[in-house]
């Protein structure tokens, strides 16, 4: 249906038949510095089908938002009329003995793994931001450390409900029955920020909590040692849950080793990986607070680079160069286990510099090089830098966006190619 600007009655009035809370939006609730025009928050799936057919039918640019605790990843949208808020999207049912839970988009993830807890079991993530929904993980599809052990997020993802942006509901995998043409929907709104769809519930696989967990630390004189020992600690058989690295501006690299299992033999496995790591430190029982966390502050930069596992220390190394050729500095963090990592830039960089580091390791790296959250205020820089760089596939999805949003309504502009 093309989208009709002249419906009447009045939007808000239509938005509100939905049966979601609808209210006039505030400068808080700018995204990516535009003021939409309403904010609303259905009760269920059906309220928020309902919202979507109708903004539809309005034409209005909706972008979704759990906790808003990362609506600055991605491009700003290029426009924004409505605020969908996911936060009364919260039923968890547990299904304890199959390892699986169906959970509302907007479930704090705290709340999730607290419940999840009381039954011995875990949604195999890392360190999350304090309020960050299930949602909007899944929107935003960063996958922590122990992505290296149980796979990246979208893996752990058996069924998704979602809607369209004309408001049909579609459903695929785990507990529920209907699997519309085709598509795997976990896998395509992983990482999508909200442009396919609104999610309204995920289906989870679940692992149980570990008995015991040891992490393995150490500083690396140098890159090639810090390669060798992620080489020789992947290939070792003490299946660690995660191989990290950090390199702070100034400051060694080091490498961290997380192994979880039962109590006995984990002492064995430890000293095994610490063995390889030159003789490393071991810590008993759980990592420390900042085990997974993006380096750098809230307001910086934040550069993703994914390269093969065996370039991940030189990878860190061409951050720093890259940050020093251009006067600033970077802080490098990640999954050397897994080729993932993020480079932090100093929120005080503008775009040009942003735009000239992100060049300078697209050229020196075999990977992928994306700006996945820019400082606030680096797009009124004038010199909005390349966020994606060459997206191998763009046709592709610009050929599903076509398919799942083809009037684009759905943060139009927040993806990569214009999507
Ligand atoms: C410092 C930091 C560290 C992090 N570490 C990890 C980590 O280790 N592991 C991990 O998995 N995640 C990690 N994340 C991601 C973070 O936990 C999630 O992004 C967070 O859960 C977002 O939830 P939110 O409700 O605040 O989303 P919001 O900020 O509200 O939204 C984020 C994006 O998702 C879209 N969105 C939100 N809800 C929906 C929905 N229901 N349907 C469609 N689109 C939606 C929004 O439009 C937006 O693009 C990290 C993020 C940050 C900033």
């Amino acid at each position: 249906m093309t989208p009709d600007e002249t419906a009447t009655p009045p939007a808000a009035e239509a938005l509100g038949a939905s049966g979601a809370a609808v209210r006039d939006a505030a400068p808080a609730d700018a995204v990516g510095g535009r003021v939409p025009r309403y904010v609303a928050r259905p009760p269920d799936t059906a309220a928020a089908a309902d919202l979507l057919a109708a903004a539809h039918r309005l034409g209005l640019a909706t972008v979704m938002r759990g906790n808003g605790t990362a609506g600055d990843w991605g491009a700003p949208p290029d426009r924004v009329d409505l605020v969908l808020e996911t936060t009364a999207l919260r039923t968890v049912e547990h299904a304890a003995g199959d390892l699986v839970v169906r959970a509302g988009a907007g479930t704090p993830l705290a709340d999730l793994q607290a419940q999840l807890a009381a039954a011995g079991q875990r949604l195999t993530l890392d360190p999350l931001v304090a309020g960050g929904t299930v949602g909007g993980a899944v929107a935003t599809g960063l996958s922590g450390p122990r992505r290296l052990l149980h796979g990246p997020l979208r893996d752990l993802i058996i069924g998704m409900t979602s809607v369209r942006a004309d408001g049909v509901t579609a459903s695929s995998g785990g507990r529920v029955v209907k699997n519309v043409a085709g598509y795997d929907l976990g896998k395509l709104h992983t990482g999508a920020l909200g442009t396919l769809g609104l999610t309204t519930s995920v289906t989870f696989r679940l692992h149980p909590r570990p008995e015991a967990q040891r992490t393995v630390s150490a500083a690396a004189p140098d890159t090639e040692t810090a390669r060798r020992w992620t080489r020789a600690v992947l290939e070792s058989g003490t299946v660690p849950a995660a191989v990290e690295l950090d390199r702070p501006p100034d400051g060694p690299l080091t490498l961290s080793v997380l192994v979880e299992g039962a109590e006995g033999g984990i002492d064995a496995r430890a000293d095994t990986v610490a063995g390889l790591m030159g003789g490393a430190a071991v810590a008993h029982g759980p990592p420390g607070p900042d085990w997974g966390a993006l380096p750098g502050g809230p307001e910086d930069t934040l550069i993703k680079i994914s390269v093969p596992i065996g370039e991940a220390a030189r990878a860190a190394d061409c951050a720093h160069e890259a940050a020093r050729q251009q006067h600033t500095t970077a802080a490098v963090s990640g999954s050397a286990g897994a080729g993932v990592l993020f480079a932090a830039l100093p929120a005080a960089a503008g775009a040009a510099t942003v735009g000239a580091v992100a060049r300078s390791l697209r050229a020196g790296l075999d990977g992928a090089v994306t700006v996945a959250r820019a400082a606030p205020g680096l797009a009124d820089d004038g010199a909005e830098p390349d966020r994606w760089g060459d997206v191998p596939g763009l046709d592709l999805m610009r050929a599903v966006k076509q398919r799942f949003d083809p009037h684009r309504l759905l943060a139009p502009g927040r993806f990569t190619g214009g999507i």
